[in-house]
Parts: structure tokens; sequence; C-alpha cells
């Protein structure tokens, strides 16, 4: 049996989360044969290793067409790393500093669900890199037509950081919000402004020794961005906690990406997805991302170096951990992690 799944906490979560929390298991089981459902499961901790492996080779031996997808994201992924220039010469397309605005042709477009589009920007150069480090975002910018001021929202980029010539955004439309129904509303040959990176938690490998994730919808991105960057680097042990709230099954955004990982490192991430409204199929955890699940699953703050990274809608970040109070000010921690007895310093809000 692995060492994370021999852990006290591991042993912790498993009784009351079979009781309550009928979610998540290790990637011991094969996806649904349904591309939609991904390999979403219900929990179990109690896998031999044989049973992972078996499990892990099912699912990347590519036996339906949602694993074969993320399977193939996944090796363009650790080909793109593999493929890393040594950083002298490596061409940023975003400088930072004074390197002002960029303007990027659209080049695809992808609907992804009822409310999301995935965006495909190619970079001045084709060998170029975004320029953007873990964990980072951008900018982006336009002038309404019938407005004074430009407007300008920041966004996580989806694509690998080594990946060259181009740049994916993932993007949910809000009813009447001015960027994310702009970007819906764009063609392939038109062009957006971008600047960047914006500086977030700088990670390095092995930074922390299990960080925990707590996303809401498109709070996913960030959280994504943190995956790659531990999963793709074979020096890097840390394991990984996701815990993904969403309103429906349709909602959850890089569900086979996700999926993809937690089968490929079966011993360091784990995922349990919550479902606002869930469908009569949801083996998972129903509701709002909850206290009870939080103490169930997260790392302990009592262990040693630990960090809890939170992320979503504004609603969701006061329930969970207070609000920002700006991008520079993080704000006082409150809420489900301040009970549960996290410290500021180990809660970081994106
Ligand atoms: C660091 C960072 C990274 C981000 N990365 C992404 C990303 O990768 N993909 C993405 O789609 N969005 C991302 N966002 C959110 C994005 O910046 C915009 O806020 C969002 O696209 C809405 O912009 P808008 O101009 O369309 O609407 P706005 O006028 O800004 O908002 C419209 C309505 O939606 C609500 N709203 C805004 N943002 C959110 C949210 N995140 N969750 C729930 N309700 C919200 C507002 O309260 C308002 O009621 C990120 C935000 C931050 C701070």
């Amino acid at each position: 049996m692995s060492l994370f799944v021999a852990s006290r906490s591991a042993f912790r979560a498993a009784a009351p989360l079979k009781r309550q929390f009928p979610i998540r298991r290790y990637a011991t089981e094969p996806p649904s044969a349904d591309p939609k459902k991904g390999s979403n499961n219900t929990l179990l901790y109690g896998g031999a290793a044989a049973a992972v492996l078996a499990a892990g080779y099912y699912f990347l031996s590519g036996t339906t067409p949602a694993a074969k997808k993320a399977e193939e994201k996944v090796k363009e992924a650790s080909g793109a790393a593999a493929d890393k220039l040594s950083a002298g010469e490596v061409k940023k397309a975003l400088t930072g500093g004074d390197q002002g605005w960029v303007s990027l042709k659209l080049e695809e477009v992808e609907t992804v669900n009822h409310n999301s589009k995935r965006f495909r920007f190619r970079l001045p150069e084709d060998d170029m890199v975004s320029g953007l480090q873990v964990a980072s975002a951008i900018l982006t910018k336009f002038q309404p037509a019938d407005a004074e001021k430009p407007v300008i929202r920041p966004y996580t980029p989806i694509s690998d950081e080594d990946a060259r010539g181009y740049l994916d955004l993932l993007v949910k439309k809000y009813p009447n919000g001015p960027m994310s129904t702009h970007l819906h509303d764009m063609v392939p040959g038109q062009h957006l402004d971008v600047k960047g990176p914006v500086p977030k938690y700088p990670w390095s490998p092995n930074k922390h020794a299990h960080i925990a994730l707590i996303a809401g919808g498109t709070g996913i991105t960030p959280m994504y961005q943190l995956c790659r960057a531990i999963f793709d680097n074979p020096d890097d042990q840390t394991k990984v906690t996701l815990v993904f709230g969403n309103v429906s099954e349709e909602d959850i955004l890089l569900r086979n990406e996700l999926a993809a990982l937690e089968n490929r490192h079966p011993r360091r991430f784990r995922a349990f997805y919550v479902l606002d409204k869930p469908p009569k199929h949801w083996t998972g955890a129903k509701g709002y991302i909850g206290r009870d699940l939080l103490k169930t699953v997260l790392p302990e703050p009592k262990e040693e170096n630990i960090k809890v990274f939170v992320c979503g809608p504004p609603g969701m970040m006061d329930l969970i951990s207070g609000n920002k109070k700006s991008p520079k000010d993080q704000g006082e921690l409150t809420g489900i992690l301040k009970e549960l007895g996290y410290t500021p310093e180990q809660v970081y809000k994106f």
C-alpha cells in the first residue's frame, strides 16, 4: 500500500467519508463508459497497489474516447515539458515591466459546455513561450464602443508554460459580464490585448509537502496551473488534494485533464467533486463545499509544511476563507478554514 494511502490522515478520512460523502476514490477504478461522466467515482481507500496499477493501465490504455483524449493531452503537456529550452534561449511573449499591451490573434475557439469556451491565441512568434511562471495570470483588455474606460480582467491560462507559439484561456461567460461576453463573441482572426505576467504565488518544486486546492467554478484554472507544474516535474513530489465545487455536472471544467492526472499519480493526487445540483446518478458530495468535507479530506493544520489554496466566486471565498482585500492584500483569514485551525500563513487566496 502506498505511503499516501497508508498515511494517518487518509485513514482518518476513510471511515467518515464512506458514510457521509460517497465521493471520489483514488484512481483505482476505470472511468465510466460515458465520456461525459469522465472517471468520477466513489471513494475507495483500501485498493491494493495491483488494483491501482491495473486501473491506471486500464485508463491510460485509452479505453474510452474521453480517456484517449485526456491521455493525448497529458502526453502533449509532458512532451512540451521535456522539450524545455534552457532559460537563456527561451523567447518570451509577455515580459512584464514596461512592455505594455501585446496584441494576440485568436486562432481557434472550442465550446466546452453551456457557458464556457476554450480560446487559443497565437503568440507573436511561433517559437515563443508565453512568459508566464507558476503561479501567475495575465490581464486582458478591450475598449467597448460606448464606454469611456477600457475593460480589464485577469485570466489564468490553461496551456503549458513551455508550450510554444500559443496560449489557451478557458473562460466562462457571465450574463452581462463585459469581458467574458466580448471573448465569447470573438471569432478566429480577431485580436485581443493582453499583458503580463501578473505574479501570484511563486511555486518551486517541493516548496510544500502537501497542498490542498479548494476551487469553485473557473477558480480551477490557477489550481490546474499548479497541478501541471507539480506533476510535469519528476523532481517535484508534492502531494495534492483538490476539492472542486460546481453547480451541476456539466459545469465541471477540465474534468478529463484532472482525471488523467489522478490516474497518472494515484499516490499523490486526489480529487473530490462537490455539486450543488447533482444528477440522480451522482455519487460524490452534494451541496456547497462544507466544513465536514474539508475537515475530512484536507491535510490537518498541524501537519508540517502544508498550504491551502482557495479560488472561487466571492460567496464561496466568504464561506471558506474570507475574500482578498485587494490583489496585494490577502485580507483576514475567516470562514471554515479559520474555524478548522489553519493559520493565515497556511492559506493563499488567488
Ligand atoms: C487571478 C484571476 C484569474 C482568473 N482566471 C479566470 C479564468 O481562467 N477563467 C475565467 O472564466 N475567469 C477567470 N477569472 C475571472 C475573470 O477575471 C472575470 O472576473 C470574469 O470573466 C468576469 O468578467 P466580466 O467582465 O465578464 O464580468 P464582470 O462584470 O466582472 O462580472 C459579471 C458578474 O459575474 C460575477 N463574477 C465575476 N467573476 C466571477 C467569478 N470568478 N465567479 C463567480 N462570479 C463572478 C460578478 O460578481 C458579476 O455579478 C479570474 C479572476 C482572477 C482574479
